[in-house]
């Protein structure tokens, strides 16, 4: 990553699966929201750059040892990133909800949980939120990398639930993955496209300015229709 900052290429790094946010279409392409809002926000804005599909934490860890200039990824905005990245405006609202497997019976709250092992993400919100309340209601925790191998856990039966971000899960559940919501989703959780904390200062003031852009023209509201609208 050379150059002044209209000719440089970014380097963005993103997670391997996060639907509707990113993921592989059925052609293999990467798409999803934090996808087509990055191409139409450096369209708007006149700058390139390349998606690195990392995994979250990986993207999260790259991006702390510079090896990458930011990450999109359904990350949320936090106090504790703060302190090490500059965030964007808020993008979407969010928050973490627990899923079961859809034929579970005997898993509707927390203190359901005693006993029982949970399925949580690396370094994600939903692991915070699950690791701050397992003394509390009496369960374990096995963290996976990716949002798709934690499901399965949860529908072999290795974990009876897992906690993951509210819309990321009604997606998924919608598109049939064998889980069901389990209970009211925690409150917070707003995602932010991240950079280095005093770093890339021009590319967040590129990426507010065009998704203010894309909020006036419409066109942000088109890009979260089109993975999210409920046909009529
Ligand atoms: N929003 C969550 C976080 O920031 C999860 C992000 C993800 O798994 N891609 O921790």
């Amino acid at each position: 990553t050379t150059g002044t900052s209209d000719d440089r290429k970014y380097i963005i790094a993103t997670d391997t699966t996060f639907a509707p946010f990113e993921f592989e279409d059925t052609n293999g392409e990467f798409v999803g929201i934090d996808m087509d809002l990055l191409n139409a926000i450096a369209e708007d804005q006149g700058f390139t750059f390349e998606i690195k599909p990392l995994g979250f934490n990986a993207a999260v860890q790259a991006l702390e040892s510079n090896q990458v200039d930011g990450v999109i990824a359904g990350m949320s905005i936090t106090d504790e990133r703060k302190e090490k990245f500059d965030f964007s405006d808020a993008y979407f609202d969010s928050g973490v909800v627990m899923a079961v497997s859809e034929k579970e019976k005997n898993i509707s709250s927390y203190a359901d949980l005693k006993g029982k092992n949970v399925a949580i993400k690396t370094g994600t919100e939903g692991a915070t939120f699950a690791n701050s309340i397992k003394d509390k209601y009496g369960f374990t925790t096995t963290t996976f990398d990716d949002s798709s191998n934690m499901y399965e856990e949860v529908k072999s039966g290795n974990a009876v639930a897992t906690f993951e971000d509210y819309p990321v899960i009604a997606y998924g559940i919608n598109q049939g993955n064998g889980l069901k919501l389990a209970t009211e989703k925690e409150a917070g959780g707003q995602y932010g496209f991240a950079v280095n904390q005093g770093e890339n200062e021009a590319l967040i003031k590129m990426f507010n300015e065009g998704l203010q852009h894309l909020k006036d023209s419409g066109q942000y509201q088109e890009i979260v229709d089109k993975y999210l609208a409920t046909p009529e």
